[in-house]
């Protein structure tokens, strides 16, 4: 009697003379090797594999090389999260002791984790305005480590002064990591303006479709993306290969997208600042843009997705906007293909309270547009209705 094959045991994966055209996805957790001396061999890195999906795993790797390629990085890494990134970054390289400078408008749970978790782990922390490199200057100590920094702020697009910044880094020997979410690699690529780190929510346009939650960081200094892995694979923050394997099929139509969002974006700025009701728009190369000249200069003409405007007639005014836009999604998100709408006196900003959202601007009738691909025309109009029907009372 011959045995019947185990049904335990795996089923060798069926031989192709042609290759599959689409990304495999590998969800397997721990990979076999030949002996001893080959895993050996791989954990010395002397030849390539895998050993344990949460020290990494193909699908992320496809994903970082890809994100790599366009911010001209090498050995870029792929976690869980945004989030997971900006943490392995400031717990990876920081040590009791050390202070860390963030911008006064970074991504709000960075600005916790400054905030609330390094200090209780005796790294201290401080905020500047970081339009104001002078400010950024002052608030330098002895024992500044690391400069965290988004280019173009969330909700009100101020343009950070990312040369006067980076050259004061770099005189002090500073760590400046850079946030590059909103930008994005098309718009800004932080290593050539003088960025040790790059940090990226790829949740948000490189992704795409509001499906992954993912983040990507690179260290120009091998010693330091050692640091950051090796923090990232002891707390667990590796990603889902389903989620990279999304990601990654998202990327394949990131530049349209991008480009495209960006045309609408400009063109949806330009049509709403002339709408009744309108009290201001904000997008970071249009001329009346507070920073219009370091955007030129900082982005060119690539002023990004995002939008953001004022109507007169405060939190009412705002609740009956949001109800007219039926089909634009009020969701605290960006970068979904799709036109979002955010309110940050309600959602991001709400923990600062009117006082501190008062002295950034941002009133009960302010709201960030995450602008979509869809077709200009359709946006315009229903923009104008929604914001005609918020006027009505
Ligand atoms: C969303 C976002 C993050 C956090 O990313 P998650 O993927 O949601 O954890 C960090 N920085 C910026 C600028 C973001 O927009």
């Amino acid at each position: 009697m011959t045995d019947t094959p185990s049904l335990v045991r795996r089923t060798p994966w069926p031989e192709s003379a042609s290759r599959p055209v689409g990304t495999p996805i590998q969800p397997s957790v721990v990979y076999a090797s030949p002996d001893p001396d080959t895993l050996d061999a791989q954990y010395d890195g002397q030849v390539a594999g895998y050993t344990y999906a949460r020290e990494g795993h193909p699908n992320a790797d496809v994903l970082a090389r890809k994100i790599d390629a366009m911010e001209g990085a090498e050995g870029g890494i792929v976690l869980g999260s945004g989030m997971a990134a900006v943490t392995a970054v400031l717990m990876g390289v920081c040590k009791a002791g050390d202070h860390v400078l963030g911008g006064d408008q970074i991504y709000g749970r960075s600005l916790r984790l400054m905030r609330e978790d390094l200090p209780r782990l005796s790294v201290a922390t401080s905020v500047a305005d970081p339009t104001d490199a002078a400010a950024f200057e002052a608030a330098i100590r002895p024992e500044t480590r690391l400069i965290l920094l988004e280019v173009v702020s969330n909700p009100t697009l101020r343009v950070a002064d990312i040369a006067g910044i980076a050259a004061l880094a770099k005189a002090r020997g500073i760590l400046l990591a850079i946030d590059n979410t909103f930008t994005t690699p098309r718009g800004f690529q932080p290593f050539a303006h003088g960025a040790d780190i790059v940090i990226h929510s790829v949740t948000k346009i490189l992704a795409g479709h509001s499906d992954a939650t993912l983040g990507y960081v690179a260290a120009r200094d091998p010693g330091l993306r050692k640091a950051i892995y090796d923090f990232a694979v002891t707390t667990g923050m590796t990603a889902s290969p389903f989620d990279c394997w999304l990601a990654e099929r998202g990327l394949y139509s990131f530049e349209l997208r991008y480009d495209r969002a960006e045309q609408n974006a400009v063109a949806l700025a330009a049509h709403l600042a002339g709408l009744p009701g309108i009290t201001r728009v904000l997008y970071p190369t249009r001329a009346d843009h507070p920073d219009h000249n370091r955007a030129i200069n900082l982005l060119g003409t690539r002023g990004g997705h995002m939008v953001s405007f004022e109507i007169a007639g405060g939190r009412e005014a705002a609740n009956r906007l949001t109800r007219a836009a039926p089909n634009i999604a009020f969701a605290p998100t960006l970068g979904d293909i799709g036109t979002t709408l955010s309110h940050p006196a309600s959602s991001s900003h709400r923990g600062l309270g009117a006082e501190g959202r008062a002295a950034l601007g941002i009133s009960e009738g302010f709201f960030r547009v995450s602008v979509g691909v869809e077709d200009i025309g359709l946006l315009c109009r229903e923009f104008e209705t929604a914001i005609a029907a918020s006027q009505r009372r």
